[in-house]
C-alpha cells in the first residue's frame, strides 16, 4: 500500500477564538527518523480523545499526535463551540426512527461527559456553559420545523421550553425570532480555549507535533511509514482523524464531502451597548432552518455569527469570496441588533468540516494497521470526542455501550466522483438555502 497525499489543510490567522487567547510556544516540527507505537493523524478534537484514551489503555506505548498545521487549531477552533447534547433532525417525527434518536444522543452525551471530566480534573478555561441551547427560527415556514422539534423531544423525554417571542426577546436582546425552542444538556463554550486545554494536558506518553504535514503513507514489513518534509515516522498503528481531509488519504474518500463555513466575532461590547439590548445572559441560537445562522452572544460579551456554508471544492474561499461571507455576517447581526449600529468584526475566518449524504459519521478499521473516525456534520465537539475515545478502546479489543452505540450508526453512503458530485453538491445546497429569508 502506498499513498500520496496531495491534498493538505492550511489555516488563515484570522479565527476570532484563536485570537482572543495568549499566543502559545509552537510544539516542535518532526525531523529526523522516529519509531512510535501508535500515530494519530489531525490534532482536533477526534485525535486528541483518541490519543489520550489510547495512552490510558497502552501507558507504556509512544504515541505520537502530528498536525499539518498548529495542533488543535483546525476546524476544532473555528466552530461555534456548541458542544450539542440534542440533535435536532430536523425532519417529521418518525416513530421508526426514534431509537436511532435516542442511540444519536446517548452519544452525544457520552462525549460531554468526557470533556466535562477533563475539563473539571485539569481546570481549563473555556467559558464551559451548562446553558442548554435554543433552536430560533424568523419566517413563518419555521413553525413547522418548530413542530416536529417538539415531538421529537417530546418522545425521547428531553427537557425543553417552547418560548414565547416575548419571552424571546426578552432572554435575547432581541425581537427578531418568532419561534424558539430551548432544549437542555448542550453545553456552549469556547472552543479554541477547550481545544488547546485537550492538547496541554495529555498524558505524557503522547508527544505532539505541529505543522508537519504528511504527506505519504506506505506499508512495508508489517509497519507503516509516514513522511513529511523534515521528517517520517515508523509505526505499528494509524489513526486517521483527518475529518474533512480522510479523503485525501484513506478510501472514504467516496463517502464524505467537504464543506467551508465562515464567522466572525465582534469584540466585547461596551456596557452602553449591553444595556442597549436589556443586559441579556450569554446563550446560543441554532436556526430553526437548516441553512440558517447560528449566533452566539458570549460570557464575555461578544457576538458570533455563523451564517455562510458552502460547498468549495478546492476548500478555501478565496478573498473575495471571504469579503462577501463577512458583509453576510454585518447583515445578520443589523438586522438582529440594530442598536449595535457601531459595533463590526475583529475578526472574520473559515473553516471546514465534513458531511455525509446520509448524515451519519465514520468509525471504521481500516485495514489490520489503520482506524479512522471523523464526519460529525456540525457535531464534532461532542461526537468527535465520543467516537475518538471509542475507537481507542475498539482498537484495543475493548467493549461498551458507547462502541456498540457507534458501531449501530449507517455506513456513510457512496458519493459520485467529481465533477458530478461538484453539481450535485451545489445544487443541494443552492435548493436548501432557497427559504432561508430572515432566518440567514
Ligand atoms: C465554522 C464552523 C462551525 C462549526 N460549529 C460547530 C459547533 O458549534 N459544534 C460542533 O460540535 N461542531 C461544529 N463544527 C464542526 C466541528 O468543528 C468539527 O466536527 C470538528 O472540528 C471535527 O473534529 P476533528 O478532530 O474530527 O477534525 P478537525 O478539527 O478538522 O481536525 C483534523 C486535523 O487534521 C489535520 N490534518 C489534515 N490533513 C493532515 C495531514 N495530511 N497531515 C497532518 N495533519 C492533517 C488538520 O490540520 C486538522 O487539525 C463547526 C465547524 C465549522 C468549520
Amino acid at each position: 500500500m502506498e499513498k500520496v497525499i496531495k491534498h493538505l489543510p492550511q489555516n488563515d490567522q484570522a479565527c476570532g477564538w484563536i485570537n482572543c487567547l495568549e499566543k502559545r510556544i509552537p510544539f516542535p516540527k518532526l525531523v529526523g527518523r522516529q519509531l512510535a507505537q501508535w500515530v494519530v493523524i489531525g490534532g482536533g478534537y477526534t485525535g486528541l480523545a483518541f490519543a489520550r484514551r489510547l495512552a490510558s489503555l497502552k501507558p507504556d506505548a509512544r504515541i505520537i499526535v502530528i498536525d499539518a498545521c498548529a495542533i488543535g487549531e483546525g476546524g476544532s477552533a473555528r466552530n461555534s463551540g456548541f458542544a450539542m447534547a440534542n440533535s435536532s433532525s430536523g425532519e417529521a417525527f418518525d416513530p421508526t426512527k426514534l431509537r436511532e434518536y435516542n442511540r444519536i444522543n446517548r452519544i452525544n452525551h457520552a462525549g460531554i461527559k468526557i470533556l466535562r471530566e477533563i475539563v473539571e480534573r485539569n481546570n481549563i478555561e473555556c467559558q464551559w456553559r451548562d446553558v442548554g441551547k435554543l433552536n430560533c427560527g424568523a419566517e413563518d415556514a419555521t413553525g413547522n420545523a418548530a413542530g416536529h422539534l417538539i415531538d421529537w423531544l417530546e418522545a425521547s423525554n428531553t427537557e425543553y421550553e417552547n418560548l414565547s417571542s416575548v419571552e424571546l426577546s426578552k432572554r435575547l436582546g432581541t425581537s427578531y425570532y418568532t419561534h424558539g425552542i430551548w432544549t437542555k444538556g448542550d453545553v456552549l463554550l469556547q472552543p479554541a480555549a477547550l481545544v488547546r486545554g485537550l492538547s496541554n494536558t495529555l498524558p505524557e506518553n503522547v508527544e505532539l507535533f505541529d505543522n508537519s504535514p504528511i504527506t505519504k503513507i506506505s506499508e512495508q514489513n508489517g509497519k507503516l511509514y509516514l513522511e513529511c518534509s523534515e521528517g517520517s515516522i515508523i509505526t505499528n498503528q494509524l489513526m486517521l482523524a483527518t475529518n474533512s481531509y480522510l479523503h485525501a488519504m484513506s478510501a472514504n474518500s467516496k463517502h464524505t464531502v467537504p464543506l467551508t463555513l465562515s464567522a466572525s466575532l465582534t469584540r466585547p461590547l461596551t456596557k452602553a451597548e449591553q444595556a442597549s439590548i436589556g443586559n441579556p445572559d450569554d446563550w446560543g441560537i441554532l436556526s430553526l432552518h437548516g441553512m440558517g445562522a447560528t449566533i452566539r452572544y458570549t460570557p464575555d460579551h461578544r457576538i458570533l455569527i455563523r451564517n455562510t456554508a458552502d460547498y468549495n471544492s478546492r476548500y478555501f474561499l478565496n478573498n473575495q469570496q471571504m469579503k462577501l461571507a463577512k458583509s453576510k455576517h454585518l447583515e445578520c447581526l443589523r438586522q438582529r441588533f440594530p442598536s449595535l449600529k457601531d459595533v463590526g468584526f475583529d475578526n472574520t475566518w473559515q473553516g471546514v468540516l465534513s458531511v455525509s449524504r446520509n448524515s451519519t459519521s465514520v468509525f471504521s478499521k481500516l485495514s489490520e494497521r489503520i482506524y479512522t473516525a471523523g464526519c460529525y456534520n456540525a457535531a464534532g465537539i461532542s461526537r468527535g470526542t465520543a467516537f475518538g475515545h471509542a475507537l481507542a478502546e475498539y482498537a484495543c479489543d475493548g467493549d461498551s455501550d458507547l462502541i456498540n452505540d457507534i458501531i449501530q450508526y449507517p455506513k456513510p453512503q457512496w458519493l459520485p466522483p467529481r465533477p458530478i458530485l461538484d453539481i450535485a453538491m451545489k445544487s443541494v445546497i443552492w435548493s436548501r438555502k432557497i427559504n432561508l429569508g430572515m432566518d440567514g
